[in-house]
């Protein structure tokens, strides 16, 4: 059984369990690249809104660069820049600067925008292009092959104002242009309707200052949370982007799924583990009753012929008239008799096992007094129990009411209970049979004091062909069969079986009928 036991935790245990780690390994892999994947598609439209801001200004930028560019050509056009400035919400002003040690910078507001220290303000702006001179620097390489870059600039001491610089595309002019916008007058005003037309309902974007604390939610009602990715907004790098799922985070969704197929995993284990289960104990069941049935085999035959033996050879000497006294002939017959009723109790037991078996066996329900019957069995074996030792009680019941059974069937149960009890006690030879009453049933009980049964055994003995393999047993003939053959009548009888042993102290066999079988026409017979 170890073996098989073994083999199959070789052959489907182990390969399940590889493949159950390897699932969940894989699933932990697939789990990861699907994070990935909706993290790239986040990221992909943080970058359609960057690139989308990206496009608005550099237009803008554009169209200031060529309206500046055409106010140097023709003065009279300055009119027509004004006013663009003044209805471009965008730009709070403008200035453009000649070189990167500017000696003049000139400067563009907005009608009424209440700028009054002039100077101060040019100095602060040639501090601030100063500062970054290698970035604008940068600005005239790209320029030079065909691209207008725009660059922020932070603005130091500014909390709601950044500056964007750029150059001329089509000038050979080493001018700088530069633009003073507040970011989040942009982001309300320009890009909002933009990141609703991504978001739809699908997402929440946000605009985000980590500095200030500022959040704008492209949808109304989300409040201040954590996003789920992150991106600088090129054109203010003060300012992020975020992106998050309306509703569950990826993690959960992730999670969710993960946890889901965990649990069904789970149960796919423990349905495999029960059917594993299953499947060894039907095997172990299938190779015990096997193994059971090739003893029996051997039982048998040796259950036969020894009494075929016995009987064969007092017949002869019989026959051969060798035997001299009568004394002597008349205890030959006794044994040949005695051995012949024993090969018909093991031929009937047989027998009756197998019609058992067929569902054959005809059972006659009667009203009967267990005392009458008990009594018949034990004046039929008192004498043969004294003549081999044993001290055989009979203990009757009193005020005993009828029960419903099959007379012959029972009186071959207790036959059976009280041949065990001769054949498994040792050097203690007592059988008592007490008749009870106990609540709604009455009992029949055998008692013994012989070598008793352990309890693994007890609840094996009553199985076909089981026999117990140790001890006494070893050497005591049976078939197997008698225990088995009892528990088929009381299962007929609707009773039940107690079974009460101890090793080395003795078994009691209780054979208990209920009262309130009444006799009917369908157990007649039956
Ligand atoms: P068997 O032909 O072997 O007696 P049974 O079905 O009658 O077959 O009994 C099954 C096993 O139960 C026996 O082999 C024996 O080990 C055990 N057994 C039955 N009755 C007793 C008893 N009174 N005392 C101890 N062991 C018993």
């Amino acid at each position: 059984m170890k073996k098989i036991g073994l083999i199959l935790i070789l052959i489907i245990i182990l390969p399940i369990a590889f493949l159950l780690v390897n699932e969940l390994g894989k699933l932990n892999e697939n789990e990861q690249v699907l994070e990935q994947i909706y993290n790239n598609q986040l990221q992909a439209i943080l970058f359609s809104v960057n690139q989308y801001s990206e496009d608005v200004v550099s237009n803008s930028a554009n169209s200031i660069i060529d309206d500046l560019e055409s106010i140097n050509n023709s003065p009279g056009s300055a009119e027509t820049f004004n006013k663009l400035l003044n209805e471009n919400k965008l730009v709070t002003f403008i200035f453009t600067i000649d070189s990167l040690n500017p000696e003049h910078i000139t400067f563009y507001f907005k009608r009424n925008s209440g700028v009054s220290n002039l100077d101060s303000l040019e100095q602060y702006f040639k501090d601030v292009i100063a500062n970054n001179a290698n970035k604008i620097n940068k600005l005239y390489g790209y320029r030079d092959i065909g691209y207008n870059k725009i660059e922020p600039v932070v603005l130091p001491n500014s909390n709601n104002q950044s500056l964007l610089v750029f150059t001329g595309l089509n000038t050979q002019s080493k001018r700088i242009y530069g633009t003073v916008i507040n970011p989040q007058e942009f982001i309300t005003n320009i890009l909002s309707s933009r990141l609703q037309e991504v978001a739809k309902n699908e997402f929440v974007i946000s605009v985000i200052n980590p500095k200030t604390g500022y959040q704008y939610n492209s949808t109304k009602d989300f409040e201040k949370r954590s996003v789920q990715a992150q991106k600088t907004l090129w054109i203010f790098p003060d300012f992020n982007l975020g992106i998050s799922l309306v509703g569950q985070s990826i993690e959960d969704l992730v999670t969710e799924r993960a946890m889901n197929n965990l649990i069904l995993i789970g149960i796919l284990l423990a349905v495999l583990i029960v059917a594993v289960w299953f499947v060894y104990r039907a095997v172990k069941k299938e190779l015990e009753l096997a193994q059971a049935k090739a003893d029996f085999v051997s039982n048998v035959s040796h259950e036969l012929r020894t009494p075929l033996a016995l009987i064969s050879m007092f017949a002869e000497t019989l026959e051969m008239d060798r035997v001299k006294t009568e004394e002597k002939k008349k205890e030959y017959y006794t044994i040949i008799s005695h051995e012949s009723n024993r090969l018909g109790r093991i031929v009937n037991t047989i027998l009756n096992f197998s019609k058992m078996e067929a569902g054959k066996r005809k059972f006659n329900f009667e009203e009967e007094d267990l005392n009458e019957v008990i009594i018949q069995v034990y004046q039929n074996y008192s004498y043969h129990l004294y003549n081999k030792g044993f001290d055989f009680e009979y203990e009757p019941g009193i005020d005993i009411p009828k029960v419903v059974i099959d007379r012959e069937a029972v009186s071959e149960a207790i036959v059976n209970l009280i041949d065990n009890a001769v054949k498994y006690s040792a050097d203690t030879k007592f059988i008592k049979m007490v008749i009870g009453n106990e609540n709604d049933s009455v009992f029949i009980e055998v008692q013994d004091k012989g070598i008793g049964i352990s309890e693994e055994d007890q609840q094996k003995v009553f199985d076909k062909f089981y026999r117990v393999t140790s001890g006494l047993v070893h050497t005591t003939k049976g078939t197997g069969l008698g225990l088995s053959l009892v528990k088929q009548i009381m299962d007929a009888h609707k009773g039940k079986i107690i079974l009460k042993s101890k090793v080395g102290e003795g078994s009691s066999f209780k054979l208990s009928f209920s009262k309130k079988s009444q006799l009917n026409n369908g157990e007649k017979n039956a």
